[in-house]
């Protein structure tokens, strides 16, 4: 028996899911996630807080600036995801403290250092709202 790979959809759209409004926020151009009056900004984004179960959290637009915590170069990727190959994968920590994983487009890995100033840049990916991140 020939094992074949899964055609896996690339889906990021979750209708009717807490975190719609990320996704609707996304196609007006905005990155953002849910703070929780108490404990602050969460990410990812939840309706209800996961350390004191406030159920008020409100969404808020993040800068999208920070810099690379962590990268790594990709060169084998599920069935969705060949077409970009070979890719970068990057850890982003943004400038309000939450780490963020994207692609990070315009760069050679080589030139990328942990530390490196980076923005989200918001942009289609297979017909979908969806990031990624850019050196600056
Ligand atoms: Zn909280």
């Amino acid at each position: 028996m020939t094992e074949q790979p899964m055609d896996l959809p690339y889906c990021l759209d979750y209708p009717g899911s807490q975190i719609k409004p990320f996704w609707d926020n996304l196609a007006q151009n905005k990155f953002t996630t849910t703070k929780c009056p108490k404990c602050g900004v969460l990410w990812p984004p939840k309706s209800t807080c996961p350390q004191c179960g406030d159920k008020t959290a409100e969404w808020i637009e993040l800068k999208g600036m920070g810099e690379i915590y962590a990268k790594t170069h990709v060169g084998a990727a599920p069935p969705a995801f060949k077409e970009m190959l070979p890719y970068i994968l990057a850890v982003g920590k943004l400038d309000e403290g939450i780490l963020v994983v994207a692609r990070v487009e315009n760069a050679k890995y080589e030139d990328l250092e942990i530390g490196s100033p980076i923005k989200i840049e918001i942009k289609k990916s297979f017909g979908l709202d969806s990031y990624v991140f850019v050196p600056i």
